[in-house]
């Protein structure tokens, strides 16, 4: 059953759609977004052309529809019931650009791929974004998560940030505003980032491409790369691993429905065949509990969950033994 209306929602917004130079799909399908293929449908998803598209397409949204951003899903699990409202995909084309911008400086809009500032870096002897090499979201998902690995994070590397909020008036937010701690920012949740400033440093290429080798032969060997995945599911609690936890309390390779704990990195959850996000919510939800009983600690969701459940296909936080406000 279809829980959001697309094409009733795009007629609400009046004619002034017309003039969008950026593509709006109703009923949009998330499955071909995320890296988990799975969940339901974005009610209204806009691919804005460039950031004046983008500002005139938020003009024309009244306050109360809901407003969800994404990069490229590989961080993201959808709820079965879709995304209400309109989600926000921006371009390649108005925001896929990398280049240089001073010296040791890089400049990236926020659906550049993190693998494209390591290869640029590299190519100008500019060290210090060969972690970039290894994952596989975009700018602007790094900028709200944080992302890093191998020693580097986005905090340590970003000079500046540029946003659009809901009401389309542009920002710039420095470092310090980012409000950054491990894999969160604490920026305002409503902010779209177009675009980030980047500082490196000089580093001789060669030592790059060993750190970038590095990277890549680390992650083929220890994660599940080729699968349909979300990335590490929770964050390292502070002093302990994720992986260990899961481990330890008997869930690597745990299955439910068509979702699995990878039993090659078992705080990756996978994909196996026709997962739906009920399934990977829940096994998510299963593994809290379990590892809640074993250790006492509650595991936090590094992987973002966005929008809706089926009814009666609800998924209660550590399923619901735990007392827990998360
Ligand atoms: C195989 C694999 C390995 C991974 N390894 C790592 C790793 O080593 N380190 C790591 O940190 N992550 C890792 N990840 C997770 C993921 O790649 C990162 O979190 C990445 O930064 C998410 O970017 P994305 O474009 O896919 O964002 P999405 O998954 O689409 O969205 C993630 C969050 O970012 C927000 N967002 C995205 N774009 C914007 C924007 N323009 N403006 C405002 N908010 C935005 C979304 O609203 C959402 O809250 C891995 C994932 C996979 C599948």
């Amino acid at each position: 059953m279809k829980q959001v209306d697309g094409e009733k929602l795009l007629a609400s917004l009046g004619p002034g759609v017309n003039e969008l130079k950026g593509r709006l799909t109703p009923d949009a399908p998330m499955d071909r977004v995320t890296w988990f293929q799975a969940g339901g449908l974005a009610e209204l998803m806009f691919q804005p052309h460039d950031t004046a598209d983008l500002i005139a397409f938020l003009k024309l949204l009244p306050e109360e529809v809901p407003l969800t951003v994404v990069g490229v899903g590989s961080n993201l699990l959808v709820r079965d019931g879709g995304i209400p409202g309109v989600v926000i995909r921006l371009s390649a084309k108005g925001f896929g650009q990398v280049e240089l911008a001073g010296e040791n400086l890089i400049r990236a809009g926020a659906i550049c791929p993190d693998k494209h500032i390591a290869a640029m870096a590299m190519d100008n002897n500019i060290g210090g974004f060969h972690f970039y090499y290894g994952i596989p979201g975009s700018i602007g998902g790094a900028i709200r998560m944080n992302a890093g690995a191998n020693g580097g994070d986005t905090a340590s590397r970003l000079v500046e940030v540029e946003a659009v909020d809901r009401k389309g008036n542009i920002h710039v937010l420095a470092n310090a505003d980012m409000g950054y701690s491990y894999r969160h920012s604490s920026a305002p949740e409503g902010l779209i980032f177009t675009g980030a400033l980047f500082q490196g440093f000089a580093e001789d290429r060669a030592k790059i491409r060993a750190d970038m080798d590095a990277v890549r032969h680390h992650r083929e060997t220890v994660q599940p790369v080729k699968e349909k995945t979300g990335g590490s599911t929770f964050k390292n609690p502070e002093g302990h691993s994720a992986w260990e936890l899961i481990d330890e309390a008997g869930c690597r390779g745990l299955m439910i429905g068509g979702a699995q704990m990878s039993s090659l990195h078992c705080n990756f959850m996978i994909n196996v065949g026709h997962a739906s996000g009920y399934d990977l919510e829940y096994l998510g939800e299963t593994v809290r509990q379990q590892v809640f009983e074993h250790s006492g600690i509650k595991l936090e969701w590094e992987i973002k969950r966005v929008g809706i459940f089926m009814p009666g296909r609800e998924v209660k936080p550590f399923m619901g033994q735990v007392a827990t406000t998360a």
